[in-house]
């Protein structure tokens, strides 16, 4: 049989439903508002009335307030009261959430582990982390289930925790820690390397130190070193074995320097501390085998840290004793060659002379050409010899020095006419300031300059200009000599001075000379309180020049 029902049953009913409907909003609003206690339920159409034990408004404020998400569901999992976080977690409205079975705002995967910890929450304490869907993204959120009496049934509260933060923060500790976890292996590693390179280099300082000491003690000189104050700490095997002494003491040294070379050694030495320039002197030092003095040539250089401060100083002592001796032999050799040679020379010269007047007489030009010709030789060859006994004569202190006082000018114009006759193919010419009164050796003084102008002939090309110009100054005059010849190269300018120093280079070669002249020269213009020097640049030219203060 089929139940007819009228038109106005039916608007009966829709205004009944109405009626509940609304009853049921007014109910969960009430509830919500702790304004009732009870409510009823609906259940396989039998009703169930649900009072809140805990319905105090203090409570529900509690509750609503929380961050929490707050639920209560009975045996049938339908939601019986849920606040307002736990629905805008799960992003629905409050009403599509009461009512509803909880089970529905479980994702699909987690449904079946709910379900079981559901039932056996109704017997004892349960939690469980699960993911809940989100607005944008999964919510990690860990469930508390209690079991809580409620009028007229038992009811299961879930608390629902936002994990969200303390999963961030787990998820931060976590790389922090992998972070500082790599850190511990960079800084294991970098420790690793770094006892490695302490261990490579310790070994390698030792290998240095020890092959310093080997090469220190194996090589015929005495090696020393001192801190950066001059003080002594270390002397090689030789030092030991020479002076006998048994100490490392620097206060030792001087009683095995000669009593003469005293003073000058520690003058050096003093000056080379405070100013720490290089460390170069020719001293005596006594020889224990034998108890004799030899000569010994010392030098020091300092060692500077990236401050450029001195930290120590490395020095060396040869022994040159027998190579002094051997030059001394040599010197004595030359003084005696060249006084030898000086009277059978200069009785040629008379006899030349004697014959190119004869042959002059008689006529026969051609013999007497040849004759001044060879005149010419032996006047090289005289200059070879007096330099050679000048030289001789400087070593032993035994050159003599004529002082007289005399006017510069009048030397210079009689030198440069001497030699501009010799000179002919060059082109001399004097351009000199006021003239000054000297007091010197006028001969030694005009070897220097006809010693420059020579030069100045011999090392530039036929037709080039050399000047002769002089300078005055507050208390001294200075003298140039120029030429625009082959020049020097720099390297070499300083040790231009020194005996038998010729520079050394393809064109010097084709000069003749023992390079004792500028030797001489720096030699007579130190004795009369001067300066001698050179500029030049080579390829194209030199000025060497002497100042002489004037009376
Ligand atoms: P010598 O000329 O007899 O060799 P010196 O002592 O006069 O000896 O000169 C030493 C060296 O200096 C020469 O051998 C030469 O190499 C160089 N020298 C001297 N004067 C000049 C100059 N005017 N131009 C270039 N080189 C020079």
């Amino acid at each position: 049989m089929v139940a007819t029902v009228t038109y106005e049953e039916l608007i009966t009913q829709n205004e009944e439903l109405k009626s509940q409907l609304e009853e049921a909003h007014n109910i969960i609003d009430a509830i919500r508002a702790g304004e009732v206690d009870a409510f009823i339920v609906n259940n396989n159409n039998a009703h169930q009335i649900y009072t809140l034990k805990t319905a105090d408004q203090t409570y529900r404020i509690f509750i609503e307030k929380m961050a929490e998400g707050a639920i209560t569901i009975n045996k049938e999992g339908i939601v019986l009261y849920c606040n307002s976080s736990f629905a805008k977690m799960i992003n629905l409205p409050l009403e599509n959430v009461l009512g509803s079975a909880f089970i529905n705002f479980i994702p699909q995967h987690n449904r079946q582990s709910i379900t079981a910890i559901i039932n056996s929450a109704w017997h004892k304490e349960r939690q469980i982390e699960i993911t809940l869907p989100g607005k944008e993204k999964e919510i990690p959120v860990l469930l508390s289930l209690n079991t809580m009496e409620i009028d007229g049934g038992l009811a299961l509260s879930i608390i629902v925790a936002n994990l969200s933060f303390q999963k961030e923060v787990q998820e931060q500790l976590k790389q922090k820690n992998q972070e500082l976890l790599k850190a511990q292996q960079v800084t294991k590693t970098l420790n690793f390397q770094l006892q490695e390179t302490v261990r490579e280099r310790t070994n390698e300082l030792f290998k240095s130190r020890e092959n310093f000491k080997f090469l220190a003690d194996n090589i015929p000189a005495i090696v020393w070193t001192t801190n950066g104050n001059g003080v002594l700490d270390y002397y090689n095997k030789r030092w030991f074995e020479y002076t006998g002494s048994k100490n490392l003491d620097g206060n030792e040294f001087s009683s095995f320097l000669h009593p003469e070379d005293l003073k000058q050694y520690h003058t050096a030495w003093n000056n080379t501390i405070q100013y720490c320039t290089d460390f170069e002197i020719v001293h005596r030092l006594k020889r224990a085998a034998d108890e004799k003095y030899r000569w010994h040539f010392s030098q020091a250089i300092p060692y500077k840290n990236n401050k450029n401060e001195v930290v120590a100083w490395f020095g060396i002592s040869t022994d040159i004793d027998d190579q002094k001796v051997a030059l001394e032999k040599k010197d004595e050799f030359i003084s005696i060659a060249s006084h030898e040679l000086k009277t059978p020379v200069t009785s040629i010269k008379g006899y030349v002379q004697i014959l190119q007047f004869n042959f002059s007489q008689e006529g026969n030009t051609h013999a007497a050409g040849l004759l001044s010709k060879v005149d010419l030789q032996i006047n090289k060859l005289t200059q070879l010899i007096s330099d050679l006994l000048d030289v001789t004569k400087i070593e032993n202190g035994q050159l003599q020095y004529h002082i007289d006082n005399f006017d510069f000018n009048t030397l210079v114009y009689e030198i440069a006419e001497e030699t501009g006759r010799v000179l002919k193919k060059h082109v001399v010419n004097t351009m000199l300031a006021p003239s000054k009164n000297i007091n010197g050796d006028r001969n030694k003084i005009g070897q220097v300059i006809t010693n420059f102008i020579e030069n100045a002939g011999k090392y530039s090309p036929a037709g080039a200009q050399i000047i002769i110009n002089t300078v005055i100054n507050k208390n001294s005059l200075r003298l140039n000599v120029q030429d625009f010849g082959i020049g020097i190269p720099e390297e070499q300018q300083c040790k231009i001075f020194e005996r038998f120093f010729r520079v050394s280079a393809e064109k010097e070669n084709t000069y003749a000379g023992l390079g004792l002249g500028l030797y001489i020269s720096a030699e007579i213009i130190k004795r009369h309180n001067g300066v001698i020097g050179v500029d030049s640049k080579k390829g194209e030219g030199s000025v060497f020049y002497f100042e002489l203060p004037f009376v």
